[in-house]
């Protein structure tokens, strides 16, 4: 069997949200599972969250369906809301909690015959400019969402930040004004702050946090952050070495021939690629753990194997454990030397990977 895993740490998850917790005590909390839990499993990480959480977050109903399958029975909010009328009736029959976003999905609902009415959330455009009401019509929407028959619950008035992992931007500030601004006179609670938000923006707790990509133990941030340091990474992306050799200096390794050795080097073969969520864009240089010591990428990622300059290590062997991220190597630090952020690196982590719990 190949060696590739990628070992979740339960415990792991459940601290990141204590510490969400703490950072927004009186806040409630609603877990974002989408794209299959930032590509850690949805349903285990829902398993493991729901007795912890108020609430779940999917991107759609599939999402959410799924987890229904699965047996978990809390509140689950469609955070872009339905694509299609006809979503409706299954909506309320599951309890899914649907975001109104625009005058298309109000009229559907208020147009709507459900046998059970819907929980809903108003989203508000402050300056995302992707899906929201924006500014003028927000208390006409939040007026018939407060007299619709189709609802049901408290109204959550909510939006979503653009920059918040920019903690010197002040869009965040702006946004958090005019959202001030605009909720003023509404009743029931409100919701803005997504990982970044929580551990960044105090004044966006509100009364709902949504931490995502923070409760699978990374930070949001470019630079440190006190608040991140309490994060555990989730998962650890593990290989093996399968071939070593030596190359001479001058001789190239690897496809495109992208890396040349500069003196007589060990190169060790380790049997992940990007067909098995390794990042093709990784450059050489990109760090990765063998026997849990640093050494660098080299030569490009292929589908199924990477290449690794191991002439500093000593002993390394064939069936060497080689982390690719994890606790002692973020996947955001990886993902720096990809063109790309930690979320894209672990959402993306296929099926052929096995997901091993290695704490449930
Ligand atoms: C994905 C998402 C979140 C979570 O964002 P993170 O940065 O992963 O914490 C929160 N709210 C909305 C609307 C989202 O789409």
């Amino acid at each position: 069997m190949r060696a590739n895993q990628a070992r979740l740490d339960l415990d792991a998850l459940r601290h990141n949200l204590a510490h969400a917790r703490s950072l927004a005590p009186a806040a409630k909390a609603m877990c974002v599972v989408k794209a299959n839990g930032y590509g850690h499993g949805a349903l285990t990480i829902a398993r493991a969250l729901e007795p912890l959480t108020d609430a779940l977050a999917v991107a759609c109903i599939e999402e959410a369906l799924e987890l229904r399958s699965g047996g978990i029975t809390c509140p689950i909010l469609l955070l872009e809301g339905v694509f299609e009328a006809n979503e409706l009736p299954l909506a309320s029959e599951q309890n899914f909690w649907l975001m109104i976003d625009n005058r298309q999905q109000l009229e559907w609902l208020e147009q709507a015959e459900l046998a059970t009415p819907v929980t809903c959330w108003l989203k508000i455009d402050t300056g995302m400019h992707r899906l929201g009401v924006v500014a003028e019509d927000a208390a006409e929407f939040h007026e018939r969402l407060m007299a619709c028959a189709n609802r049901t619950g408290e109204l959550v008035t909510c939006t979503h930040f653009a920059s918040a992992d920019e903690l010197d931007n002040n869009q965040t500030e702006r946004q958090i004004s005019l959202f001030n601004k605009i909720t003023a006179d509404f009743s029931g609670p409100r919701s803005a702050a997504n990982s970044p938000g929580v551990l960044g923006w105090p004044d966006a707790h509100y009364e709902w946090i949504r931490p995502g990509y923070m409760l699978y133990g990374n930070s949001p941030f470019p630079k440190p952050h006190p608040n991140t340091e309490a994060l555990l990474p989730v998962m650890t992306l593990a290989s093996a070495v399968i071939s070593i050799r030596d190359v001479e200096a001058g001789e190239a390794v690897g496809y495109a021939a992208s890396w040349t050795a500069e003196r007589p080097s060990k190169i060790a073969t380790v049997c992940i690629g990007y067909g098995d969520g390794y990042p093709r864009l990784a450059t050489n240089g990109t760090p990765v753990l063998v026997n849990g010591r640093r050494a660098p990428l080299a030569g490009r990622v292929s589908m199924d194997m990477i290449t690794i300059d191991v002439t500093d290590l000593d002993d390394v062997s064939i069936g060497d454990e080689v982390v690719l991220w994890g606790p002692e190597l973020t996947a955001g630090e990886v993902a720096t030397h990809a063109q790309t952020i930690g979320y894209e690196l672990t959402t993306r982590m296929p099926e052929r990977t096995p997901r091993v719990i290695i704490a449930p």
